[in-house]
C-alpha cells in the first residue's frame, strides 16, 4: 500500500488531504491501495485567522469530526523529525514514539510567532498566535474587569503593527467596552517607521485613518527593552503602563521546516517550485523534484535553486 502523509491539520494540511482524497476517489483508487493520514499536534483544525475575535469558541473544529466520513486517517502527535532520505517521520504521540513511513509527504506545519529574547516577554506578553494563547488572552481580559482601578488597567499595548496587530488593535476598543472597561487606551507599536509595513505605501493612509477613527495611538520606531506585569519599558527608558501587552511582531516558518536539509529563504521558508514541490538541490546537475510538498506559510515559491 502507498502512503500519503500530511503533517499539519491547518488550512493547508486539511485542504491538501481533502484534495488528495477527492482525486483518489475520482480515479477509483481505494484506501486499501493508497492511504492518507494527517498528523496534527492536537485534535483541532484551528481557524487561526479568527484568533483576534472576542469569542473563539467556534474558531477551532474537531478534526475527527471533519474526517469521520472520509478516507483520511488522523494521528494526534508532535512530529519531531522528518527523514527525507529514508521517507520516514518520527512522531511523539500519547501512546509513545512512532516512526511512520511514507511515499509522499506534504509539510503543512504553518508558521510560528517570533519571540525575541526580551526580558519578561515569555512570562508577561500575551499572544493570539494559537487558539490556546488567544484563549489565555481572552481570560486575562475577562479578569481585568474585576481588578481595581490602577494605572495601565485600561491600556492595551500591542507590539507589532503588521496584519495581526492592526486587526487586533481595531477590535480592542469594542472589546474593552463590552467588558465594561471605560477609557480604553489602545497603543499599537512597531519598530518600523510606519504601520502595516508589508502592505505597501498606498495602504498607509487608509490604515492610519482607520486607527485614528478608533482612537488608537500609534507608536513607530520604538524598541521594547522589557515587559513586566504592569507594562513595558522602551529602549530609550520610557515606561508604558499597560496591564495588557500583546506580542504580534513577526512570523517565522515552523522550526521543523528550518531543520530540513533543503534550501530556505531568509525567513526560514522552504524554496519550492510553482507546484509547491521542494527542489532537491543536492542533485544539482539533474535538478530532481522530490516527492514532497511544502505549503504556505512554511514555503515560498518566488525562487528556484540554481543548477
Ligand atoms: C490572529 C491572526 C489573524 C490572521 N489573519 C489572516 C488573514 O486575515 N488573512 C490571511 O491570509 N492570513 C491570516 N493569518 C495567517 C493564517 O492564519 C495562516 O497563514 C494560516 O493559518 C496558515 O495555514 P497553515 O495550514 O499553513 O498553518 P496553520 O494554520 O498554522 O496550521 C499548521 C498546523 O500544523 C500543526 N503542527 C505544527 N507543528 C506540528 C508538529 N511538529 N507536529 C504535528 N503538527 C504540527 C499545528 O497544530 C497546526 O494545526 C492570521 C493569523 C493570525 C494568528
Amino acid at each position: 500500500m502507498k502512503k500519503i502523509l500530511v503533517i499539519g491539520g491547518g488550512f493547508s494540511g486539511l485542504a491538501s488531504a481533502l484534495g488528495a482524497a477527492r482525486r483518489l476517489d475520482e480515479l477509483g483508487i481505494s484506501s486499501s491501495n493508497i492511504s492518507i493520514t494527517i498528523i496534527n499536534l492536537d485534535g483541532w483544525h484551528s481557524i487561526r485567522v479568527r484568533n483576534y475575535e472576542p469569542d473563539i469558541t467556534n474558531a477551532r473544529v474537531s478534526l475527527a469530526k471533519i474526517l469521520s466520513s472520509l478516507r483520511i486517517n488522523l494521528i494526534i502527535g508532535d512530529v519531531n523529525d522528518v527523514d527525507l532520505k529514508h521517507h520516514s517521520v518520527t512522531v511523539s504521540t500519547p501512546k509513545g514514539i512512532q516512526t511512520l513511513k511514507y511515499d509522499r509527504i506534504i509539510l503543512a506545519l504553518g508558521s510560528i510567532l517570533n519571540r525575541p529574547q526580551i526580558y519578561g516577554l515569555f512570562e508577561h506578553g500575551f499572544s493570539i498566535d494559537t487558539w490556546n494563547e488567544a484563549a489565555a488572552f481572552g481570560k486575562h481580559l475577562d479578569g481585568l474587569k474585576k481588578q481595581q482601578e490602577a494605572s495601565g488597567k485600561s491600556t492595551v499595548l500591542i507590539v507589532g503593527a503588521g496584519l495581526t496587530g492592526i486587526e487586533l488593535a481595531c477590535e480592542m476598543p469594542e472589546r474593552l467596552r463590552a467588558l465594561g472597561i471605560r477609557n480604553g487606551h489602545i497603543i499599537l507599536a512597531d519598530s518600523n517607521s510606519h504601520v502595516g509595513a508589508d502592505m505597501g505605501e498606498e495602504a498607509q493612509s487608509i490604515i492610519l485613518e482607520a486607527l485614528s477613527s478608533l482612537g488608537i495611538e500609534v507608536l513607530t520606531d520604538i524598541q521594547i527593552s522589557s515587559i513586566d506585569n504592569n507594562g513595558a519599558i522602551l529602549n530609550d527608558g520610557t515606561r508604558i503602563d499597560a496591564k495588557t501587552v500583546v506580542w504580534t511582531a513577526g512570523m517565522s516558518a515552523n522550526p521543523l521546516v528550518l531543520g530540513l536539509p533543503v534550501n530556505h529563504d531568509d525567513r526560514g521558508r522552504v524554496i519550492v517550485n510553482a507546484e509547491m514541490q521542494v527542489i532537491d538541490c543536492s542533485r544539482a546537475s539533474r535538478r530532481r523534484t522530490l516527492q514532497r510538498y511544502v505549503l504556505p506559510t512554511c514555503a515560498t515559491n518566488g525562487s528556484f535553486c540554481r543548477t
